[in-house]
């Protein structure tokens, strides 16, 4: 059974088709890219599944149950966790916090509110900042992070929540190509280490198409809010409708 169905979905604002009728499903453990030009509606497409926008129309199901209107913190309990285009931490507090708090709110809320911070989920947090490589920046403030490490820091939090299905909005935006490669190296191992006992599915949006190939078991593109090719990479590579839509003048690496 599919984790993930996609029906007719539909999101417009005001006179914006930005998601214009998309279909597509996706089965555990999958590793797909969803791509295409700026204002395309991948991120509207993600706020529909994560629950950030309400679909105007279309039907979505995840694990085979209706999701039309959950709200974020419902969603993430079923297993859909996020991330987003731009950075999101709470700066003040440290890096170790940060992931606490994301395990405390998962466990159902702070039972006690005066309960000490340091002493929530200790384990699992620094487990967890290991294994997204920051185990030495457990005591920094999180707005002293370095770019890329709050993106590592982003997905930690994300995985605090156990997510099935992992949306990543331009995980590797504003990156050297060196740290895009770890930092979806890193995103490939957890996919890999997940397919025996609970599949993590990772949808992933990325401009880079040294990533989108060199990562992506599957490919996505949309156009003007509507998906015109969907496969396997090297059948997409070749679809003159994705061509003429993106690849043609796709920007440059950097
Ligand atoms: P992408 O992520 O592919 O670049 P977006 O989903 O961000 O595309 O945007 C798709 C279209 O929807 C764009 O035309 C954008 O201007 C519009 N849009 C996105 N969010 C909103 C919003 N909250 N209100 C109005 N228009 C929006
Ligand atoms: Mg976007």
């Amino acid at each position: 059974m599919s984790l993930l169905a996609v029906t007719d979905v539909r999101k417009h604002f005001d006179g914006v088709r930005a998601v214009d009728g998309v279909s597509f499903a996706l089965a555990p453990g999958e590793f797909a890219a969803l791509i295409g030009p700026n204002g395309a509606g991948k991120s509207t497409l993600f706020g529909v599944l994560a629950g950030q926008h309400r679909a105007s129309s279309g039907r979505v199901l995840f694990d085979g149950h209706g999701i039309d209107g959950w709200a974020p913190a419902r969603l993430a309990r079923a297993g859909i966790g996020r991330t987003f285009q731009s950075a999101l931490a709470w700066g003040t507090l440290t890096v170790r916090e940060n992931l606490q708090l994301a395990l405390a709110a998962h466990a159902g809320g702070i039972a006690n509110a005066w309960t000490p911070l340091g002493l929530l989920h200790g384990e699992r947090a620094d487990a967890l900042l290991a294994r997204v490589g920051l185990a030495a920046m457990a005591d920094r403030a999180a707005a002293d992070l370095p770019y890329p490490d709050t993106k590592r820091l982003e997905l930690a939090i994300a995985l605090a929540g156990s997510p099935r299905l992992l949306l990543m909005d331009e995980p590797t935006a504003g990156m050297a190509a060196a740290e895009r490669f770890a930092l979806m190296d890193l995103v490939r191992d957890l996919v890999h280490e997940s397919a025996a006992e609970r599949p993590l599915t990772v949808l992933f949006t990325e401009h880079s198409m040294e990533v989108v190939f060199g990562y992506a078991q599957r490919v996505l593109v949309m156009a003007r809010g509507k998906l015109i090719a969907d496969g396997a990479p090297d059948a997409v590579r070749r679809d003159p409708a994705a061509q003429a839509a993106y690849f043609g003048d796709v920007e440059e690496e950097a």
